[in-house]
């Protein structure tokens, strides 16, 4: 690689800010995606927590799906939160199989942890972290079930929070807003290391 290593935020809608901060202070180079073609010259993309009905809608105007398909094809390592966790999952309950990316082979229900405690904080732990991560809950989609492909890497009252399944990673809560960039920096070890392996 001749160029510095390089993260794309999807940024049609959502919380994509707060990653690039979180990127820029690890020292990865960071650009806001607002087109298919960019897919070509990043490392990572970045799929930030939203709204994922309107960014379903605004990635399907800007033909995002085939091209996110074809970037997975060739092991572009990719992560979801929340509403990018949402838009990653093979099945979205009461909604069937995605229509959208169905990158992660897992089911997920929407907005399922209840109105009363839409959002929260709570200390999960996180495979290959020696101490808890503060993970921020925000009206966050919960993962019924995973497939046998899927590792699942920190888990909250007996559902999974943080999945990966090859270069694409999945959690639930929102690490760019913890003021701690743990999570980040563990995505950027496995892209690094899916693109030393390609
Ligand atoms: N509840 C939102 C949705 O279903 C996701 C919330 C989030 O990304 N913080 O799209």
């Amino acid at each position: 690689m001749t160029r510095p290593f390089t993260v794309g935020l999807l940024a049609l809608q959502g919380a994509f800010r707060e990653h690039a901060e979180a990127f820029a202070r690890l020292g990865a180079d960071v650009v806001e995606v607002r087109k298919p073609a960019q897919l070509d010259d990043i490392d990572a993309l970045v799929i930030p927590g939203g709204e994922s009905t309107t960014m379903t809608k605004l990635m399907d105007a800007y033909g995002f799906p085939d091209a996110i398909a074809a970037a997975h094809a060739r092991d572009l390592p990719i992560w979801g939160t929340c509403a990018g966790a949402i838009l990653i999952a093979r099945e979205v309950e009461g909604e069937g199989r995605s229509a959208r990316l169905g990158l992660v082979d897992m089911t997920v229900a929407r907005n399922a942890y209840g109105r009363q405690v839409a959002s929260f904080e709570a200390p999960v732990n996180v495979t290959g972290m020696e101490t808890p991560f503060r993970a921020i809950f925000i009206r966050a989609p919960r993962i019924e079930s995973v497939g046998p492909e899927v590792q699942v890497l920190a888990s909250y009252e007996g559902h999974p929070v943080m999945v990966q399944q090859g270069a694409v990673l999945a959690t639930v809560f929102h690490p760019e807003l913890a003021k701690d960039d743990r999570v980040h920096a563990a995505f950027l070890g496995l892209a690094r290391k899916a693109h030393a392996a390609a």
